[in-house]
């Protein structure tokens, strides 16, 4: 996947002044890396390194994702990382990973994260095989609160997946990892291909354009891979899971409930409109049978 690297270190330059100038919400202090204590790694992915750190003078424990800029413009992602600046830095949710600063030297750029203490839900999930429905029902829940609030902004996460969301203590869910999302105003529709494929709606697949309801059956699959421990259309075939996609070849096993299989057909339904819609998930009979379990999840 590697780019030719063609790039000039002028490039370079206003591409990074653009992340500076193009949120004005510049940080009124300008951090710089010895303002931080370096605690453990967290994470490597896939343009730097994550680590926990505590700020010197406050004392405020947060994560600090370090990325060397000429990888970000090797791979010519650049345009595609300061958008995801742009949005993650304007979205303030209890459910989405609040991104607290930004900085850059010579050679990376720094962004300030919130820390989410137990990390991946995708690792929680291959070490659990699969969550129960009470657990499964309160992490749907706040992932659809995320969304509402982003879909209420215009906004479409469009890569929702385990890998993407962390946990934090009290099971409470951050939505993270904003670089596929979009702004995307009123009645306009998108045709950027995106996301990871088990979890690409029909109107992808076939290349059709979309809209914020892509996030709905995104989230379709997301609670089926809590509930079953894989996605509903995964086969080693790509070809085949973009044809079970598209005919939704659902097969719901016995042991899930009848309340969470009538939502996971409600949410993954061909016909983008007729998807249920987020706020009315909220107050499905899954969630209300669940939710007075949940207080046991916040200990
Ligand atoms: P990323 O580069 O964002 O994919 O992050 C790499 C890894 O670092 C993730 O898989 C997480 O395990 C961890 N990580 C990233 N951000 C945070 C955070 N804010 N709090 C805790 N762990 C994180």
């Amino acid at each position: 996947m590697q780019n030719s690297g063609h790039y000039s270190k002028v490039d370079s330059h206003n591409v990074f002044k653009r992340l500076s100038n193009a949120t004005h919400k510049q940080p009124v202090r300008r951090w710089k890396p010895s303002d931080f204590e370096l605690g453990k790694r967290l994470g490597k992915g896939k343009f730097g390194r994550v680590y926990c750190v505590r700020e010197k003078k406050s004392g405020f424990i947060c994560a600090l994702k370090v990325m060397s800029k000429d990888e970000i413009l090797l791979y010519k992602v650049e345009k595609q990382f300061v958008r995801e600046i742009e949005i993650q830095a304007s979205l303030r949710h209890p459910n989405c990973l609040r991104l607290y600063g930004w900085f850059y030297d010579d050679k990376n750029v720094y962004l300030i994260l919130e820390y989410a203490a137990y990390g991946e839900l995708y690792k929680m999930l291959k070490k659990r095989k699969r969550f129960d429905e009470v657990t499964t029902s309160y992490y749907i829940f706040q992932v659809a609160a995320a969304l509402e609030y982003m879909h209420n902004k215009h906004i479409i996460h469009r890569d929702l997946k385990p890998e993407n969301i962390l946990v934090h203590f009290h099971n409470q869910i951050k939505l993270s990892d904003f670089g596929w999302s979009v702004y995307a105003p009123q009645n306009t529709r998108r045709n950027t291909m995106c996301g990871t494929l088990d979890y690409l709606p029909p109107e992808m697949v076939e290349s059709k354009s979309h809209d914020e309801t892509v996030d709905v059956w995104a989230l379709g699959v997301l609670m089926y891979e809590l509930l079953v421990g894989r996605p509903p259309f995964e086969d080693e075939n790509s070809g085949v899971t973009y044809r079970r996609i598209v005919k939704v070849d659902l097969r719901i096993p016995t042991f899930i409930s009848s309340e969470a299989a009538d939502l996971i057909k409600k949410l993954l339904r061909y016909e983008p409109k007729k998807r249920i819609s987020l706020h009315n998930l909220q107050r499905h009979p899954w969630i209300i049978k669940n939710r007075g379990l949940w207080d046991t999840l916040k200990d």
